[in-house]
């Protein structure tokens, strides 16, 4: 738990709460967030407020997914003793954040923003774009500069996010004439974003292509043979194409050897090496890698007063923090006539 004058970097990620964790999430940010909570005052925030703004018709799936997210967090190494871990829409500071930075950012830019205008797309909404969907990099600024986070472990998608936050922050304190609000840098790593399953360029929740971290192993063994290849590799004896084939990017995400994986990638650009080998060893690799997320999750999962004791105990922790921001902010802008 974040002790008193805590002078380690703040960290605040969140994850919607719209479906369990997947490859994706743990290639993108999860297995960052395992590897600085140590060195880091880490805060993870179960984004229950944010996935209603593309879910307002299916608010109990965003409760039930609470748990689930929260059930991942531990089974990946997630450790509550060190890592807070907190629910969004229990934290009202950072809805009344939101509510102040609206005014700092204007409808045209969030039109613009990258991230926003390909989600609007994935997601079919045309004109009928739900307001608080568009305005949700504002409430992702608040969380962010709520927590006083400085990094931001983040998936590729996220980084235009982060730009828009920064801006609001430079406003903000411009406005008020000092730094009340940090700026964040998105930490991003190599592997950039995950592709789904059928190829398309993201995995993720809501379009149905992922392989989540609790799949069973009958899961993994059939999302692995119906993964997205090279469609012109038709006979073992042809050349391939390495590129865009998601068994590749897979292997290049997950194998632990590196070196393995060059000389599988020479021999199937050469031709003479079926999809069926490529894809055996990350069946392999990937079983590997989720057995023991699976099982620790299915224990997990047996105790749920635990879970939501942590939960209660993270989310108190970041109402204090959340709040000390939000006064702090209401009186630079001289919003305190009545203290
Ligand atoms: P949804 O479809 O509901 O938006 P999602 O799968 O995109 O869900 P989010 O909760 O929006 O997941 O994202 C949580 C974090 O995981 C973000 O930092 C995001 O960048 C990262 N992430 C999600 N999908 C991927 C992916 N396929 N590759 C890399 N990072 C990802
Ligand atoms: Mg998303």
């Amino acid at each position: 738990m974040p002790v008193a004058n805590d002078k380690r970097p703040v960290i605040l990620t969140g994850d919607r709460t719209t479906g369990p964790l997947h490859l994706g999430h743990y290639a993108g940010s999860l297995k960052n967030r395992v590897r600085l909570q140590s060195t880091h005052q880490q805060f993870l925030l179960l984004a229950d407020a944010q996935a209603l703004t593309d879910n307002a018709r299916e608010p109990d799936r965003v409760r039930r997914n609470v748990l689930e997210v929260a059930l991942d967090y531990l089974a990946v190494g997630i450790d509550p003793t060190v890592t807070t871990i907190c629910v969004q829409s229990a934290l009202p500071a950072l809805a009344e954040l939101t509510l102040l930075y609206l005014n700092f950012v204007t409808v045209a830019r969030l039109e613009r923003n990258p991230t926003i205008k390909d989600e609007i797309q994935m997601r079919g909404f045309g004109r009928d774009i739900p307001a608080g969907f568009l305005c949700y990099p504002v409430a992702q600024a608040a969380d962010i500069t709520g927590f006083k986070a400085t990094i931001v472990p983040v998936g590729e998608d996220q980084a235009p996010l982060i730009e828009q936050t920064n801006e609001i922050v430079r406003r903000l304190n411009h406005q008020i004439g000092r730094d009340v609000l940090l700026e964040a840098r998105a930490l991003i790593p190599d592997i950039g974003r995950l592709p789904g399953v059928d190829g398309k360029s993201k995995m993720s929740k809501s379009q149905g292509n992922a392989i989540p971290l609790s799949a069973s192993s009958d899961q993994i063994r059939d999302a692995v043979r119906r993964m997205y290849t090279d469609p012109d590799h038709l006979r073992a004896a042809d050349p391939g194409k390495v590129e865009g084939n998601v068994v590749f990017t897979y292997l290049d995400a997950f194998d632990q050897d590196p070196l393995g994986v060059e000389d599988l990638k020479a021999r199937y650009r050469r031709g003479g090496l079926g999809d069926v080998v490529v894809k055996r060893r990350l069946e392999k690799v990937l079983q590997t890698l989720l057995a023991p997320i699976r099982e620790r999750r299915e224990r997990l999962s047996r105790d749920p007063g635990f879970i939501i004791e942590v939960l209660r105990k993270g989310t108190s922790e970041a109402r204090e923090r959340t709040q000390a921001t939000l006064d702090e902010l209401r009186g630079a802008l001289g919003l305190s006539v009545l203290q």
